[in-house]
């Protein structure tokens, strides 16, 4: 059963829904469902062994897995992107930024599946969608906010509904541990800072990070204490 959050929002998979635990405490990702009616969207997709468990809680919850029409991929990253060829194959439209089009198309290195020691399925057909453009899906727009740092490809999706505006940030904020990232190749801890310094400019409303907790309220005190780890923590 998913859970419940802000707005049209519910939480669908992640680690301790489903028990997939890759490599603790990097890990799965939180899966987001957005139903705003028809049709229903996912933010990101879990690492792949645990797409059955995603699909049974939208199940329990009294919806059909084929009216889920796209998934939005934060970054390439295995957790976040491991189901999204199986979701394709079952008619889901994968959506990604560019470079993380390019990297899920490719199923290499930027996919840091050596990490899991796991292989990435490749993804066969992926919509690449613009830095800043939006679409607008039942009451939602979606609008696609670079978020370079944690890694080069990282996209954030700010879904604007019900007059919130909610940020699917993947790994951007609160992302598990700081220091293990840094032995990935395309980890930038410059960059990441400018891209937190950019966020705490105009905070979103809701916070959506890629693993653990949401920020419900008050966003800006999450974007800080990420930028003060980042900047705290010796290189
Ligand atoms: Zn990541």
């Amino acid at each position: 059963m998913g859970m419940r959050l802000i707005g049209p929002v519910y939480l669908v998979g992640g680690q301790d829904f489903n028990m997939v635990y890759l490599d603790w405490p990097a890990n799965d990702c939180n899966t987001y469902l957005l139903n705003t009616g028809d049709p229903l969207v996912l933010m990101d997709c879990g690492c792949g062994e645990s797409l059955p468990g995603i699909l049974e809680n939208l199940r329990e919850m009294g919806l059909d897995p084929r009216d889920v029409s796209r998934v939005f991929l934060t970054h390439a990253h295995l957790p976040h992107a491991g189901a999204a060829e199986d979701l394709r194959r079952n008619g889901v439209e994968v959506v990604a930024g560019p470079a993380t089009a390019a990297a899920v198309r490719e199923g290499g290195i930027a996919t840091a599946a050596y990490h899991y020691h796991r292989r990435f399925v490749r993804v066969a057909e992926v919509t690449a969608m613009a830095p800043e453009e939006e679409v607008t899906i039942g009451a939602c727009t979606i609008r696609a906010v670079p978020l370079p740092g944690h890694s080069a490809d990282s996209m954030g999706w700010e879904a604007t509904c019900e007059g919130r505006r909610m940020l699917f940030c993947g790994d951007a904020v609160r992302s598990p541990a700081i220091p293990q990232h840094r032995d990935r190749l395309d980890y930038d801890g410059e960059t990441y800072a400018r891209t937190l310094m950019g966020l705490l400019d105009d905070p979103p409303d809701v916070l959506y990070p890629g693993h653990g907790p949401f920020c419900l309220s008050k966003t800006e005190h999450w974007i800080a204490e990420e930028l003060r780890k980042l900047l705290g923590t010796p290189a």
